[in-house]
């Protein structure tokens, strides 16, 4: 902790790269011998800090990084990150230079895109490094290689490989159900993936084109069905210590979400708490407000139905969650004084009970964690 932090401590995401490294190791560790592993470190690294993860996957022997978007790979650069940096998202290709100056791979989506950035890299008499986007099922960016598109989209592919300035070093689609269970997902996932091969070998039987790196792996997916690794895996939640079965494989949540008790007030039964005094006392309470609100990213949509960690049992959390504070009782949790440490998630407080209560999943959480609240590194 720097010193500000210390004196103030108030709300606080204490991020373990110990446990990171730990999870990458466990990760890697359980891949094929030469596939590669490419860390997702965008929405700045689910919120645990893009440059700090990143410094730790370059040093660790990652082999690749994924942003979403040209800022957050500049982001890296500028902060002294060299390995290879994957864009997922789109970047307008008046942006192609800056790409190529700076060593960023860019994905691509379909042709006319291919065209606009080959042209931009051929004016400037340079090449960009670039991997193919296939749609295979998640119905988002790709190159439509389903049904009655099958061909065209092969097609436009092999097109857009061909093309001057641009070295296609990859391909790679995204999976939309590798983490759900049920035998409809698995056969959904299933065939998403032989569709992927299929367009695979048709571009190297039909035109000659092949690939260094083939990816389709995500956390799902690197769990759930490891022959999926091919060439490189691309896990984000996973490295973070989440998902059903991180547990299972012996990987550790690595942001602890802390807050702390600002006050301690008794009220008589009766009395109502917080705004739309949707929460009225039943008993004389001995309530704690907490440090924490809506602007720090405790989901408001929780208020009244979440619980959080104290060293001194669990508090349940009471009214409307507010911008910077929050309410719940202490009567029971005794030793609690200002000042006590409470966790909203982490390693005591499972996420997924937070985010249940908030009516949406972990990832949403992670990245919801706003700026206002100090990363402490450990
Ligand atoms: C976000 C993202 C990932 C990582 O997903 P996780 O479920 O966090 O592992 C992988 N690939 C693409 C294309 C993504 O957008």
């Amino acid at each position: 902790m720097n010193k500000s932090d210390d004196l103030q401590k108030r709300t606080w995401a204490e991020i373990s790269l110990g446990n990171i490294r730990h999870n990458y190791e466990v990760i890697r560790n359980s891949l094929p011998g030469k596939c590669r592993f490419l860390g997702v470190v965008k929405a700045d690294a689910y919120g645990h800090g893009a440059l700090r993860v990143s410094r730790l996957l370059q040093e660790c022997g990652a082999d690749y990084l994924a942003v979403s978007c040209l800022d957050e790979a500049m982001e890296l650069r500028n902060g002294g990150i060299s390995m290879p940096i994957l864009i997922l998202g789109h970047t307008p290709y008046e942006y192609t230079d800056i790409l190529i100056n700076n060593n960023i791979t860019q994905t691509v989506t379909c042709l006319a895109k291919a065209e606009e950035y080959s042209a931009a890299a051929v004016a400037s008499g340079k090449t960009l490094r670039v991997h193919i986007k296939v749609d295979t099922g998640m119905s988002r960016l790709g190159f439509l290689c389903d049904g009655s598109l099958a061909e065209d989209g092969i097609d436009n592919i092999a097109a857009a490989c061909t093309l001057p300035g641009l070295e296609h070093e990859g391909i790679y689609t995204h999976f939309a159900v590798s983490d759900e269970p049920g035998e409809e997902n698995r056969a959904y996932t299933l065939r998403q993936f032989s569709l992927f091969t299929h367009v695979i070998s048709v571009l190297e039987s039909r035109f000659g084109i092949t690939f260094a790196i083939r990816h389709c792996a995500n956390s799902g997916a690197v769990v759930n069905y490891p022959e999926m690794a091919l060439d490189m895996v691309r896990p984000g939640f996973l490295l973070y210590g989440y998902g059903d079965s991180s547990g299972r494989i012996g990987l550790k949540p690595c942001m602890r979400f802390m807050t702390t008790v600002s006050t301690i007030k008794y009220y008589e039964p009766g009395t109502c708490v917080s705004y739309g005094r949707r929460f009225v006392t039943e008993r004389r309470t001995r309530m704690g407000i907490l440090a924490v609100g809506y602007a720090d990213g405790l989901p408001r949509a929780a208020s009244g139905k979440c619980s959080f960690w104290t060293p001194f049992g669990e508090t349940r959390q009471c009214g409307s969650i507010c911008m910077d504070m929050c309410m719940c009782d202490l009567t029971d949790v005794y030793n609690a004084q200002v000042g006590t440490e409470v966790e909203l998630f982490g390693e005591n407080c499972d996420i997924f009970s937070l985010s249940d209560a908030a009516g949406t999943i972990p990832y949403e959480l992670l990245c919801s964690v706003t700026k206002r609240v100090p990363r402490i590194y450990k």
